[in-house]
């Protein structure tokens, strides 16, 4: 029989009476609450026209309807595209032209968008609306191949502009079952839940591990550090970027005895200090466990659940999940490239992108430089397009980074290239120091005139009270590289 991959993997097997989210409000959603309001959510996009393939696209404030909205879509045979909130109309035309939905979905935070989506004969609906139809709810989910899409997720722009992945109801279920086994997710597990849910990690990693094993997670609007520490004895699990543990660290209230109860603690989405990890593990007992992925690929690497998880490495290939370093230079040091079932097919009509980003036989090319250790542990260098190429010599900024943020004084630093007109880039620096401290550009460059080779030291060192991040803490170097051409 013809079945919804999607619908069997997350949505059938959970108690009905089973908790699925439970919100500040002090709100329950249980399973089954889930999958009838999945099921009214789903006949209304029907309603509203969306047929096998269409894409429905949504720009609304993280809530429980945004995960049933992703649900709905998929197991009426749609293609779901959450967007970040942050993005201005005029950012939107670009993601609607892209996408061509058949239905944008906002909310009060983003009526902005209708004029745009009006101006593109794009129907704009909220999801109250949607849900406030009485059109029938869905009873049969629509019949799926395991490689038909289920969703396109938009990149986060770090290196350029969003590029619209596909991903397959088998990349999605593949990559949820492999983690669920890695991590040993649980239906008694509780998973504290603070990221975003437009992108891959609060919305793929996060969801669909909690509906694959049945456990259920409290779900906050944001980070936020004293709504963490009153839900933290609650929760067994806690996924996140690395901001939020150095702001943990900052804060009393995250000793030993407040986490003494948890049992995982996950960090992705941009590099972890390895500085961080020691001191997390200090103050709490905890050593987090870092893992590697992206939005094209879903999940690559982790730590191991049992074993040593080593600061500053991502760990081994999931399993099911090849990996391959390409070029290694005389360090080792090469291109990460990747194959498996939880790749994806390609870019969102950009046939050209897609070509380029898959080699001759198939793999993956994630635009990571990496390198393995002797025990296997692969190290995210940086990305290829952020080496400084400086008089000829490659630079890689994670070495420079390690060197700098050594020293005292400093919190942490981001090295980038800086257009020269004689050495084509030169080395240059965004510093954060910690209050007060007793150091400025003149002596940090002189501190690493003994441990770095010359042509690797910054020619040039902007201190700044903190680094341009996203939402998801990644420091936007492309933005320091566009300010330092401004200058230049
Ligand atoms: P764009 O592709 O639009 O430039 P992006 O690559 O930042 O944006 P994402 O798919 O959100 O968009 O991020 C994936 C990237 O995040 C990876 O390619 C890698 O560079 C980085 N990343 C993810 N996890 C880690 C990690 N644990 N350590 C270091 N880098 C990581
Ligand atoms: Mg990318």
């Amino acid at each position: 029989m013809a079945t919804n991959p999607i619908h069997e993997a997350f949505l059938t097997g959970q108690p009905e009476g089973d908790p699925f989210l439970m919100t500040p409000d002090g709100g329950t959603l249980t399973y089954g609450g889930l999958r009838a309001r999945v099921a009214q959510m789903a006949g209304a996009l029907q309603a509203q026209g969306m047929g096998p393939g269409d894409r429905v696209l949504c720009q609304i404030e993280k809530s429980p309807q945004a995960l049933i909205l992703y649900l709905a879509t998929a197991i009426a045979g749609g293609v779901f595209i959450p967007l970040n909130t942050a993005y201005t109309p005029v950012e939107l035309a670009y993601f609607l032209d892209d996408a061509a939905p058949v239905l944008l979905v906002v909310d009060d935070s983003t009526a902005g968008a209708r004029p745009v989506a009006d101006a593109r004969g794009v129907a704009v609906v909220t999801a109250s609306e949607l849900m406030a139809l009485d059109s029938a709810p869905l009873s049969d989910p629509l019949a799926r191949k395991s490689d038909d899409l289920a969703a396109i997720l938009y990149t986060s722009g770090t290196t350029g502009r969003s590029k619209g992945a596909m991903l397959t109801h088998e990349n999605l279920i593949s990559n949820a079952k492999t983690l669920c086994d890695a991590w040993r997710f649980e239906r008694s597990d509780v998973l504290l839940h603070a990221l975003p849910v437009f992108h891959t990690h609060g919305l793929f990693v996060a969801t669909n591990i909690a509906l694959l094993s049945g456990s259920s997670m409290i779900f906050h609007q944001r980070f936020d550090l004293d709504q963490i520490a009153r839900d933290l004895p609650r929760a067994t699990a806690i996924m996140g970027v690395p901001t939020f543990y150095s702001r943990m660290l900052g804060d009393d209230r995250f000793d030993r005895a407040a986490l003494a109860h948890m049992r995982l603690i996950v960090s992705g989405s941009a590099p972890l200090l390895a500085e961080t990890h020691a001191a997390f593990e200090t103050r709490t007992g905890h050593a987090i466990l870092e893992r590697y992925g992206m939005t094209e690929t879903n999940m690559i690497t982790t730590n191991p659940y049992d074993g040593p998880r080593r600061a500053g490495t991502v760990g081994h290939p999931l399993p099911g999940v090849s990996v391959r370093l390409v070029d290694p230079d005389d360090q080792g040091i090469g291109g990460i490239e990747v194959k498996g079932p939880n790749v994806t097919p390609g870019y969102w009509q950009n046939a050209e992108k897609t070509a380029e980003s898959f080699t001759e036989d198939g793999w993956f090319i994630t635009g990571d430089l990496g390198q393995f250790d002797d025990d296997g542990y692969l190290s995210i260098v940086g990305r290829a397009k952020d080496l400084v190429i400086s008089g000829g010599f490659n630079i890689y900024p994670k070495e420079v980074e390690t060197e700098i943020d050594a020293l005292p004084g400093v919190v942490e630093s981001a090295v980038y290239g800086a257009p020269d007109p004689d050495l084509g880039e030169a080395v240059a620096a965004a510093v954060v120091l910690e209050p007060g401290a007793r150091t400025d550009a003149a002596q940090i460059i002189s501190a690493l005139s003994g441990r770095l080779a010359r042509f690797k030291i910054p020619r040039s060192i902007r201190i700044m009270p903190e680094l341009p991040r996203n939402a998801m803490g990644k420091v936007q170097k492309a933005e320091l590289r566009k300010e330092a051409a401004e200058q230049s």
